[in-house]
Protein backbone atom coordinates (compact mmCIF):
# COMPACT_ATOMS: atom_id res chain seq x y z
CA UNK A 1 0.00 0.00 0.00
CA UNK A 2 1.05 3.91 -0.36
CA UNK A 3 1.11 5.35 2.79
CA UNK A 4 2.41 9.07 3.89
CA UNK A 5 3.68 10.10 7.50
CA UNK A 6 3.13 13.49 8.27
CA UNK A 7 5.90 14.49 11.00
CA UNK A 8 9.60 12.65 10.90
CA UNK A 9 10.42 12.43 15.09
CA UNK A 10 10.23 9.14 17.05
CA UNK A 11 7.55 8.32 15.62
CA UNK A 12 7.46 9.32 12.48
CA UNK A 13 10.54 8.18 11.51
CA UNK A 14 10.31 4.72 12.75
CA UNK A 15 6.48 3.89 11.49
CA UNK A 16 7.85 5.02 8.41
CA UNK A 17 10.81 2.82 8.16
CA UNK A 18 8.88 0.10 9.54
CA UNK A 19 5.92 0.28 7.19
CA UNK A 20 8.94 0.15 4.33
CA UNK A 21 9.72 -2.74 5.94
CA UNK A 22 7.13 -4.52 5.89
CA UNK A 23 6.17 -4.02 2.14
CA UNK A 24 4.53 -0.61 1.92
CA UNK A 25 5.72 2.46 -0.29
CA UNK A 26 6.20 5.67 2.38
CA UNK A 27 6.24 9.36 1.55
CA UNK A 28 7.22 10.86 5.03
CA UNK A 29 6.37 14.67 5.57
CA UNK A 30 7.81 16.99 7.81
CA UNK A 31 7.84 21.03 7.50
CA UNK A 32 11.57 20.85 8.99
CA UNK A 33 13.59 20.77 5.53
CA UNK A 34 16.34 19.30 7.13
CA UNK A 35 15.01 16.49 8.36
CA UNK A 36 13.72 15.49 5.08
CA UNK A 37 17.50 15.85 3.82
CA UNK A 38 18.58 13.41 6.14
CA UNK A 39 15.97 10.81 6.00
CA UNK A 40 16.88 10.88 2.22
CA UNK A 41 20.19 10.53 2.79
CA UNK A 42 19.45 7.58 5.07
CA UNK A 43 20.38 9.22 8.29
CA UNK A 44 18.05 8.77 10.80
CA UNK A 45 16.69 12.55 12.38
CA UNK A 46 17.02 10.45 16.15
CA UNK A 47 18.85 8.02 17.55
CA UNK A 48 16.71 5.19 17.64
CA UNK A 49 18.11 1.58 17.49
CA UNK A 50 18.00 -0.52 14.26
CA UNK A 51 16.33 2.62 12.64
CA UNK A 52 19.61 3.67 10.86
CA UNK A 53 19.93 0.19 9.20
CA UNK A 54 16.29 0.54 8.07
CA UNK A 55 17.00 3.85 6.74
CA UNK A 56 20.23 3.11 4.59
CA UNK A 57 17.87 -0.13 3.29
CA UNK A 58 15.09 2.16 1.95
CA UNK A 59 15.72 5.75 1.79
CA UNK A 60 15.07 6.99 -2.05
CA UNK A 61 13.54 3.58 -2.89
CA UNK A 62 10.45 2.45 -0.55
CA UNK A 63 11.08 5.72 1.40
CA UNK A 64 11.61 9.24 0.38
CA UNK A 65 10.94 12.58 2.73
CA UNK A 66 9.37 15.78 1.39
CA UNK A 67 7.48 18.86 2.57
CA UNK A 68 5.16 19.06 0.02
CA UNK A 69 1.87 17.83 1.28
CA UNK A 70 -0.42 18.09 -1.55
CA UNK A 71 2.10 15.98 -3.49
CA UNK A 72 2.22 13.30 -0.58
CA UNK A 73 -1.62 13.05 -0.34
CA UNK A 74 -2.04 12.75 -4.01
CA UNK A 75 0.22 9.76 -4.58
CA UNK A 76 -0.98 7.75 -0.92
CA UNK A 77 -3.88 5.98 0.10
CA UNK A 78 -3.83 6.85 3.86
CA UNK A 79 -1.78 9.73 5.88
CA UNK A 80 -0.46 9.20 9.33
CA UNK A 81 -0.98 12.27 11.46
CA UNK A 82 2.79 11.79 13.75
CA UNK A 83 2.99 15.39 14.98
CA UNK A 84 3.69 15.98 18.77
CA UNK A 85 1.32 17.16 21.26
CA UNK A 86 2.71 19.16 23.76
CA UNK A 87 1.22 20.13 27.04
CA UNK A 88 -0.13 23.48 27.24
CA UNK A 89 1.09 25.77 30.05
CA UNK A 90 -1.88 24.27 32.07
CA UNK A 91 -0.80 20.72 31.48
CA UNK A 92 -3.79 20.35 29.22
CA UNK A 93 -2.92 19.22 25.85
CA UNK A 94 -1.57 21.25 22.96
CA UNK A 95 -2.99 20.59 19.42
CA UNK A 96 -1.69 23.76 17.51
CA UNK A 97 0.49 21.19 15.70
CA UNK A 98 -2.25 18.92 14.91
CA UNK A 99 -4.76 21.47 13.87
CA UNK A 100 -1.71 22.69 11.61
CA UNK A 101 -1.26 19.25 10.20
CA UNK A 102 -4.85 18.54 9.59
CA UNK A 103 -5.27 21.75 7.94
CA UNK A 104 -2.46 21.15 5.60
CA UNK A 105 -3.64 17.78 4.63
CA UNK A 106 -7.57 18.87 4.40
CA UNK A 107 -6.18 21.32 2.00
CA UNK A 108 -4.37 18.88 -0.29
CA UNK A 109 -7.35 16.54 0.01
CA UNK A 110 -9.27 19.26 -2.17
CA UNK A 111 -7.66 18.90 -4.68
CA UNK A 112 -7.50 15.03 -4.55
CA UNK A 113 -10.45 12.90 -6.23
CA UNK A 114 -9.62 9.59 -4.68
CA UNK A 115 -10.79 8.36 -1.42
CA UNK A 116 -8.04 8.41 1.18
CA UNK A 117 -7.74 7.58 4.79
CA UNK A 118 -6.56 10.10 7.58
CA UNK A 119 -4.74 8.05 10.56
CA UNK A 120 -3.92 10.11 13.93
CA UNK A 121 -1.20 8.48 15.48
CA UNK A 122 -0.22 11.51 17.61
CA UNK A 123 -1.47 10.60 21.26
CA UNK A 124 -4.70 13.09 21.20
CA UNK A 125 -6.99 12.91 24.35
CA UNK A 126 -10.28 11.18 23.83
CA UNK A 127 -12.63 12.73 21.30
CA UNK A 128 -10.11 14.73 19.43
CA UNK A 129 -9.83 12.69 16.37
CA UNK A 130 -14.19 12.94 15.89
CA UNK A 131 -14.47 16.39 17.26
CA UNK A 132 -11.71 18.38 16.55
CA UNK A 133 -9.42 16.84 13.67
CA UNK A 134 -12.53 15.36 11.15
CA UNK A 135 -14.08 19.11 11.24
CA UNK A 136 -10.49 20.61 10.31
CA UNK A 137 -10.58 17.83 7.50
CA UNK A 138 -14.07 18.58 6.14
CA UNK A 139 -13.74 22.16 6.30
CA UNK A 140 -10.30 22.56 4.61
CA UNK A 141 -11.51 20.58 1.84
CA UNK A 142 -14.81 20.91 1.15
CA UNK A 143 -15.74 17.27 1.64
CA UNK A 144 -17.65 15.09 4.07
CA UNK A 145 -15.69 12.49 6.11
CA UNK A 146 -16.99 8.96 5.76
CA UNK A 147 -17.73 9.30 2.02
CA UNK A 148 -15.18 11.59 0.45
CA UNK A 149 -12.45 10.27 2.66
CA UNK A 150 -11.99 8.21 6.15
CA UNK A 151 -10.63 8.80 9.52
CA UNK A 152 -8.96 6.69 12.41
CA UNK A 153 -7.18 7.10 14.89
CA UNK A 154 -4.17 4.52 15.68
CA UNK A 155 -2.62 5.17 19.23
CA UNK A 156 1.42 4.19 19.05
CA UNK A 157 2.84 1.99 21.78
CA UNK A 158 6.18 1.76 21.15
CA UNK A 159 8.87 2.39 23.74
CA UNK A 160 11.90 4.90 23.01
CA UNK A 161 15.08 2.91 22.65
CA UNK A 162 13.45 0.26 21.61
CA UNK A 163 10.96 1.36 19.07
CA UNK A 164 11.65 -0.10 15.81
CA UNK A 165 11.59 -3.09 17.82
CA UNK A 166 8.34 -2.40 19.29
CA UNK A 167 6.84 -1.62 16.12
CA UNK A 168 7.79 -4.84 14.91
CA UNK A 169 6.84 -6.47 17.25
CA UNK A 170 3.95 -5.04 18.58
CA UNK A 171 1.38 -6.80 21.60
CA UNK A 172 -1.96 -4.64 20.83
CA UNK A 173 -2.47 -2.68 17.64
CA UNK A 174 -5.59 -0.45 17.80
CA UNK A 175 -7.53 1.17 15.05
CA UNK A 176 -10.06 3.23 16.22
CA UNK A 177 -12.13 4.00 12.84
CA UNK A 178 -15.36 6.47 12.25
CA UNK A 179 -16.54 3.42 10.05
CA UNK A 180 -15.78 0.40 8.30
CA UNK A 181 -14.36 0.96 5.60
CA UNK A 182 -11.90 3.27 7.46
CA UNK A 183 -10.77 0.75 9.66
CA UNK A 184 -10.83 -1.99 7.27
CA UNK A 185 -7.73 0.13 5.60
CA UNK A 186 -6.10 1.09 8.05
CA UNK A 187 -6.01 -2.74 9.53
CA UNK A 188 -4.81 -3.65 5.91
CA UNK A 189 -1.63 -2.10 6.21
CA UNK A 190 -0.93 -4.26 9.57
CA UNK A 191 -2.44 -7.25 7.58
CA UNK A 192 1.53 -9.24 7.87
CA UNK A 193 1.75 -8.00 11.76
CA UNK A 194 0.97 -11.52 14.19
CA UNK A 195 -0.54 -9.43 16.32
CA UNK A 196 -4.50 -9.23 16.21
CA UNK A 197 -5.90 -5.79 15.53
CA UNK A 198 -8.27 -4.55 18.35
CA UNK A 199 -10.89 -2.60 16.29
CA UNK A 200 -12.40 0.19 18.52
CA UNK A 201 -14.07 3.92 17.90
CA UNK A 202 -12.02 6.62 17.55
CA UNK A 203 -12.17 7.76 21.60
CA UNK A 204 -11.98 4.50 22.54
CA UNK A 205 -8.54 4.07 20.59
CA UNK A 206 -7.70 7.37 22.00
CA UNK A 207 -8.40 6.47 25.63
CA UNK A 208 -6.76 2.72 25.85
CA UNK A 209 -2.99 4.84 24.84
CA UNK A 210 -4.09 7.58 27.94
CA UNK A 211 -4.98 4.52 30.32
CA UNK A 212 -1.84 2.58 29.08
CA UNK A 213 0.05 5.11 29.64
CA UNK A 214 -1.37 6.66 33.15
CA UNK A 215 -1.23 3.00 34.32
CA UNK A 216 2.45 2.69 33.86
CA UNK A 217 3.20 5.89 35.49
CA UNK A 218 0.69 5.16 38.26
CA UNK A 219 2.96 1.65 39.01
CA UNK A 220 5.84 3.99 39.02
CA UNK A 221 4.80 6.51 41.54
CA UNK A 222 3.51 4.05 43.57
CA UNK A 223 6.79 2.00 44.07
CA UNK A 224 8.65 5.43 44.03
CA UNK A 225 5.87 6.07 47.26
CA UNK A 226 6.34 2.28 48.72
CA UNK A 227 10.51 3.44 48.39
CA UNK A 228 10.17 6.46 50.04
CA UNK A 229 8.55 4.75 53.11
CA UNK A 230 10.55 1.54 53.19
CA UNK A 231 13.75 3.88 52.91
CA UNK A 232 12.71 5.64 56.12
CA UNK A 233 11.74 2.02 57.85
CA UNK A 234 15.28 0.50 56.61
CA UNK A 235 13.71 -1.73 54.40
CA UNK A 236 15.07 -2.85 50.57
CA UNK A 237 12.35 -1.65 48.60
CA UNK A 238 13.72 -3.51 45.73
CA UNK A 239 13.37 -6.85 47.75
CA UNK A 240 9.88 -5.70 48.09
CA UNK A 241 9.02 -4.76 44.65
CA UNK A 242 10.70 -8.13 43.57
CA UNK A 243 8.15 -10.28 45.52
CA UNK A 244 5.33 -7.75 44.44
CA UNK A 245 6.07 -8.36 41.26
CA UNK A 246 5.91 -12.07 41.45
CA UNK A 247 2.21 -11.97 41.23
CA UNK A 248 0.87 -12.55 37.97
CA UNK A 249 -1.63 -9.88 38.19
CA UNK A 250 0.81 -7.37 39.30
CA UNK A 251 3.97 -8.24 36.98
CA UNK A 252 7.60 -7.10 37.99
CA UNK A 253 7.65 -4.19 35.04
CA UNK A 254 7.98 -0.39 36.02
CA UNK A 255 8.02 -1.06 39.86
CA UNK A 256 11.86 0.26 40.34
CA UNK A 257 11.71 2.64 42.63
CA UNK A 258 13.97 5.43 41.99
CA UNK A 259 14.11 9.38 40.84
CA UNK A 260 10.49 9.15 38.44
CA UNK A 261 9.30 8.99 34.64
CA UNK A 262 10.16 11.13 32.54
CA UNK A 263 10.20 11.22 28.47
CA UNK A 264 7.75 12.51 25.71
CA UNK A 265 5.41 10.78 27.04
CA UNK A 266 4.15 9.60 30.74
CA UNK A 267 4.65 13.18 32.18
CA UNK A 268 2.74 15.11 28.97
CA UNK A 269 -0.06 12.21 28.52
CA UNK A 270 -1.12 11.99 32.32
CA UNK A 271 -1.09 15.65 32.51
CA UNK A 272 -3.60 15.90 29.51
CA UNK A 273 -5.43 13.42 31.03
CA UNK A 274 -5.96 15.17 34.28
CA UNK A 275 -7.06 18.30 32.26
CA UNK A 276 -9.91 16.28 30.17
CA UNK A 277 -10.85 15.26 33.08
CA UNK A 278 -11.69 18.13 34.64
CA UNK A 279 -13.18 19.70 31.65
CA UNK A 280 -15.44 17.02 32.33
CA UNK A 281 -16.63 18.09 35.81
CA UNK A 282 -14.60 14.95 37.34
CA UNK A 283 -11.64 15.37 39.69
CA UNK A 284 -8.95 12.65 38.87
CA UNK A 285 -7.67 12.55 42.61
CA UNK A 286 -5.46 9.47 41.86
CA UNK A 287 -3.79 10.75 38.57
CA UNK A 288 -2.92 14.45 40.67
CA UNK A 289 -1.33 12.05 42.93
CA UNK A 290 0.75 10.06 40.47
CA UNK A 291 2.06 13.47 38.91
CA UNK A 292 2.86 14.95 42.66
CA UNK A 293 4.99 12.06 43.29
CA UNK A 294 6.77 12.56 40.12
CA UNK A 295 7.88 16.19 40.83
CA UNK A 296 8.75 15.61 44.23
CA UNK A 297 10.97 12.70 43.53
CA UNK A 298 13.95 14.09 41.71
CA UNK A 299 14.04 17.02 44.51
CA UNK A 300 14.85 14.53 46.91
CA UNK A 301 18.40 13.48 45.35
CA UNK A 302 18.89 17.09 46.23
CA UNK A 303 17.47 16.81 49.80
CA UNK A 304 20.27 13.94 50.29
CA UNK A 305 22.57 16.05 48.66
CA UNK A 306 22.64 18.92 51.11
CA UNK A 307 22.26 16.52 53.96
CA UNK A 308 25.58 15.26 53.27
CA UNK A 309 27.36 17.88 51.89
CA UNK A 310 25.55 20.84 53.60
CA UNK A 311 25.61 24.16 50.87
CA UNK A 312 26.46 22.99 47.66
CA UNK A 313 26.98 26.48 46.40
CA UNK A 314 30.70 26.86 45.29
CA UNK A 315 30.79 22.71 45.13
CA UNK A 316 31.18 20.93 42.12
CA UNK A 317 28.48 18.36 41.40
CA UNK A 318 28.63 15.93 38.89
CA UNK A 319 25.48 14.74 37.58
CA UNK A 320 26.01 11.03 35.62
CA UNK A 321 23.10 10.70 32.91
CA UNK A 322 21.16 13.57 30.98
CA UNK A 323 18.58 10.97 29.05
CA UNK A 324 15.01 10.36 30.63
CA UNK A 325 16.60 6.99 30.29
CA UNK A 326 19.11 4.61 28.90
CA UNK A 327 19.62 4.15 25.20
CA UNK A 328 18.18 7.65 24.10
CA UNK A 329 19.20 11.04 23.54
CA UNK A 330 15.75 12.37 24.38
CA UNK A 331 15.84 14.81 27.43
CA UNK A 332 12.09 15.43 27.60
CA UNK A 333 10.70 15.77 30.69
CA UNK A 334 14.05 13.98 32.10
CA UNK A 335 14.80 13.59 35.94
CA UNK A 336 17.63 15.67 35.59
CA UNK A 337 16.48 18.50 34.54
CA UNK A 338 14.82 19.83 37.90
CA UNK A 339 17.72 18.23 39.70
CA UNK A 340 20.21 20.27 37.83
CA UNK A 341 17.86 23.87 37.76
CA UNK A 342 17.86 22.93 41.60
CA UNK A 343 21.75 22.21 41.55
CA UNK A 344 22.01 25.92 39.83
CA UNK A 345 19.94 27.88 41.81
CA UNK A 346 21.82 26.44 44.95
CA UNK A 347 25.20 27.96 43.27
CA UNK A 348 26.72 24.55 42.71
CA UNK A 349 28.91 24.32 39.65
CA UNK A 350 27.59 21.15 37.19
CA UNK A 351 29.35 18.83 35.44
CA UNK A 352 27.59 16.44 33.35
CA UNK A 353 27.98 13.56 31.19
CA UNK A 354 26.02 11.63 29.18
CA UNK A 355 26.64 9.22 26.06
CA UNK A 356 23.92 10.41 24.37
CA UNK A 357 22.02 13.40 25.14
CA UNK A 358 24.42 15.81 26.35
CA UNK A 359 23.76 18.13 23.06
CA UNK A 360 20.37 18.15 23.79
CA UNK A 361 20.71 18.86 27.08
CA UNK A 362 22.93 22.30 26.25
CA UNK A 363 19.66 23.68 24.68
CA UNK A 364 18.38 23.55 28.51
CA UNK A 365 21.19 24.70 30.39
CA UNK A 366 23.93 25.98 27.88
CA UNK A 367 26.30 26.47 30.85
CA UNK A 368 26.91 23.78 32.38
CA UNK A 369 30.00 21.79 31.86
CA UNK A 370 29.75 18.89 29.88
CA UNK A 371 32.32 16.22 29.54
CA UNK A 372 33.36 13.65 26.99
CA UNK A 373 33.06 10.45 29.49
CA UNK A 374 31.94 9.89 33.91
CA UNK A 375 35.36 10.08 34.29
CA UNK A 376 35.97 14.01 33.49
CA UNK A 377 32.40 14.66 35.14
CA UNK A 378 33.57 13.39 38.45
CA UNK A 379 37.19 14.15 38.64
CA UNK A 380 37.38 16.72 41.93
CA UNK A 381 33.99 16.44 42.31
CA UNK A 382 31.99 16.84 45.46
CA UNK A 383 29.67 14.57 44.66
CA UNK A 384 27.82 12.43 42.43
CA UNK A 385 24.56 12.37 40.99
CA UNK A 386 23.31 9.53 39.02
CA UNK A 387 20.70 10.26 37.27
CA UNK A 388 20.05 7.73 34.17
CA UNK A 389 20.49 4.15 34.05
CA UNK A 390 22.79 3.56 31.13
CA UNK A 391 24.53 0.75 31.58
CA UNK A 392 28.31 1.69 31.54
CA UNK A 393 27.56 3.17 34.79
CA UNK A 394 27.59 0.14 36.02
CA UNK A 395 31.01 -0.73 35.58
CA UNK A 396 32.22 2.32 36.89
CA UNK A 397 34.76 2.07 40.14
CA UNK A 398 38.20 3.44 39.88
CA UNK A 399 36.36 6.68 38.29
CA UNK A 400 35.14 7.45 41.78
CA UNK A 401 38.37 7.49 42.99
CA UNK A 402 39.54 10.49 41.38
CA UNK A 403 36.84 12.72 43.00
CA UNK A 404 37.54 15.54 46.06
CA UNK A 405 34.81 13.70 47.89
CA UNK A 406 33.76 10.15 47.18
CA UNK A 407 30.08 10.86 47.91
CA UNK A 408 27.69 9.15 45.27
CA UNK A 409 24.22 9.15 45.32
CA UNK A 410 21.93 7.18 42.91
CA UNK A 411 18.93 7.85 41.77
CA UNK A 412 18.87 4.50 39.75
CA UNK A 413 19.77 1.94 41.87
CA UNK A 414 22.79 0.96 39.35
CA UNK A 415 26.13 1.83 41.08
CA UNK A 416 27.97 -1.31 41.99
CA UNK A 417 31.78 0.23 43.08
CA UNK A 418 32.96 -0.93 46.44
CA UNK A 419 35.17 1.75 49.08
CA UNK A 420 32.36 5.11 48.16
CA UNK A 421 30.01 6.63 50.19
CA UNK A 422 27.15 5.65 48.34
CA UNK A 423 23.81 6.50 49.05
CA UNK A 424 20.76 5.47 47.17
CA UNK A 425 17.38 7.26 46.72
CA UNK A 426 14.79 4.98 48.05
CA UNK A 427 17.63 2.34 49.62
P1 LIG B 1 8.56 14.76 17.71
O1 LIG B 1 8.45 16.12 18.25
O2 LIG B 1 9.80 13.96 17.88
O3 LIG B 1 8.25 14.79 16.13
C1 LIG B 1 7.27 15.58 15.55
C2 LIG B 1 7.71 15.94 14.13
O4 LIG B 1 6.66 16.65 13.49
C3 LIG B 1 8.95 16.81 14.04
O5 LIG B 1 9.87 16.24 13.14
C4 LIG B 1 8.41 18.16 13.50
O6 LIG B 1 9.35 18.84 12.68
C5 LIG B 1 7.22 17.68 12.70
N1 LIG B 1 6.19 18.70 12.46
C6 LIG B 1 5.80 19.72 13.25
N2 LIG B 1 4.79 20.41 12.67
C7 LIG B 1 4.54 19.78 11.49
C8 LIG B 1 3.60 20.00 10.45
N3 LIG B 1 2.71 20.98 10.51
N4 LIG B 1 3.63 19.18 9.38
C9 LIG B 1 4.55 18.18 9.29
N5 LIG B 1 5.44 17.91 10.25
C10 LIG B 1 5.44 18.70 11.35
O7 LIG B 1 7.30 13.95 18.32
P2 LIG B 1 7.22 12.39 18.67
O8 LIG B 1 7.97 12.06 19.92
O9 LIG B 1 7.48 11.60 17.44
O10 LIG B 1 5.68 12.28 19.06
C11 LIG B 1 4.67 12.41 18.10
C12 LIG B 1 3.35 11.99 18.72
O11 LIG B 1 3.40 10.59 19.06
C13 LIG B 1 3.00 12.70 20.02
O12 LIG B 1 1.62 12.88 20.10
C14 LIG B 1 3.45 11.73 21.08
O13 LIG B 1 2.74 11.88 22.29
C15 LIG B 1 3.12 10.40 20.44
N6 LIG B 1 3.91 9.27 20.92
C16 LIG B 1 5.25 9.42 21.15
C17 LIG B 1 5.99 8.33 21.57
C18 LIG B 1 7.46 8.48 21.85
O14 LIG B 1 8.03 7.55 22.42
N7 LIG B 1 8.11 9.56 21.47
C19 LIG B 1 5.38 7.09 21.74
C20 LIG B 1 4.04 6.95 21.46
C21 LIG B 1 3.31 8.07 21.04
Amino acid sequence: MKVSVIGSGYVGSVTAACFAEVGHEVICVDIDRKKTEQINAGIPPIYEEGLGELLQKYAGKKLIAITDYELAVKETEISFICVGTPSADDGTIDLSIVRAAAASIGKALAKKDAYHVVVVKSTVVPETTEKFVLPILEETSGKKAGKDFGVAMNPEFLREGKAVQDFMNPDKIVVGAIDKRSGDLVSELYRTFECEVTRTGPATAEMIKYANNSLLATKISFANEIGNICKKMGIDTYEVMEAVGKDFRVSPKFLNSGAGFGGSCFPKDVKALIGKAKTIGYSPVLLESVIAVNEKQPLLMTEILQRKIGNPADKKIAVLGLAFKNETDDIRESRSIPVIAELLRLGAKVSAYDPMAAENMKRIFPSIEYCDNASDALKDADACLVMTEWDEFRDLDSEFQNMKEKIIIDGRRIIKAKNIDYEGLCW
